[in-house]
């Protein structure tokens, strides 16, 4: 993809799933990857796999709701290899579900900090480490949930619709500055994260996934290639876009 060789990703929750699928990718495309995530040995085990593939990694031990770690990752990006120029904020949890009444303080507080209140700051030190750097590219990881409701998961649904709206503000403010900035909405992706919901309840996992046209669990590789898509050239001209990956799901 045109323009990510030689440049520097920063990626949260880099240690898993999406994540590690993308900082992956990155590599492979020839950009050097600052690996950011709370899990430490998952972290490490993502830079070793790059690594093993000739890329170049950095693991820094990243909780995207403490907005001095991401000034850490940032810096980290600027110090080890010399600029900023593109940020997958992905970083997210589901959250515990219940109906709507039994909500809990705890759960809501935890799902809006990790997901949104992490988008926004990492966003906040993002974007001058990028504007130094002539301009950049950023993806924040919404979901099908940023544009649909979902019985139960309303912390997680309000948190991605919250992403959506920050992504769209921020591309509309940042655009003349040459920085573009897009989420991208993964359908159900077999991840660590699908498969602890498909643990809970194999029928509902088996339900959801007969409701999805394509009829098949996305592939994380599938999300990592159109968040680089997103961050490449070839994306010049899109911004503030929600783009979901989702085999049909969003669209029937
Ligand atoms: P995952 O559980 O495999 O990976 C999530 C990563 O985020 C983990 O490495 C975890 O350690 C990290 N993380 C969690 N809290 C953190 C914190 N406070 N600070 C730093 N890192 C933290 O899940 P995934 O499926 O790869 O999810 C990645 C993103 O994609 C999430 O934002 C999720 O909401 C979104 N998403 C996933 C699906 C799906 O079906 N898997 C669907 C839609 C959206």
């Amino acid at each position: 993809m045109k323009g990510i060789e030689g440049g520097v990703a920063l990626v949260s929750g880099a240690a898993s799933g999406i994540g590690r699928a993308t900082a992956q990718r990155f590599a492979e495309e020839g950009a050097s990857v600052v690996a950011a995530d709370i899990d430490v040995e998952g972290g490490e085990e993502t830079v070793s796999r790059i690594e093993s593939e000739g890329g170049e990694a950095t693991f820094i031990e990243t909780d995207v709701t403490d907005e001095d770690d991401l000034a850490a990752a940032v810096e980290t990006a600027v110090d080890t290899y010399g600029s900023l120029d593109f940020a997958f904020n992905n970083a997210g949890i589901e959250g515990g579900d219940a109906v709507f009444s039994e909500q809990d303080d705890a759960n809501w507080n935890q799902v809006l900090d990790i997901n949104l209140n992490g988008v926004f700051f990492a966003m906040r030190e993002e974007i001058p480490a990028m504007m130094e750097s002539g301009g950049g590219a950023i993806v924040n990881t919404a979901s099908v949930a940023g544009i649909l409701g979902f019985p139960n998961l309303s912390p997680y649904v309000a948190s991605k619709h919250g992403v959506v709206g920050l992504t769209k503000s921020a591309a509309v403010e940042l655009s003349s500055d040459g920085l573009r900035v897009n989420a991208v909405l993964p359908g159900v992706i077999d991840t660590p994260m699908s498969a602890r919901a498909g643990d809970q309840d194999p029928e509902v996992m088996e339900q959801t996934t007969a409701g999805i046209p394509a009829r098949r669990l996305g592939q994380p590789e599938e999300i990592a290639a159109t968040v680089v898509w997103l961050c490449s050239e070839d994306a010049s001209y899109v911004t503030g876009q929600s783009i979901a990956v989702d085999g049909g799901f969003s669209v029937q």
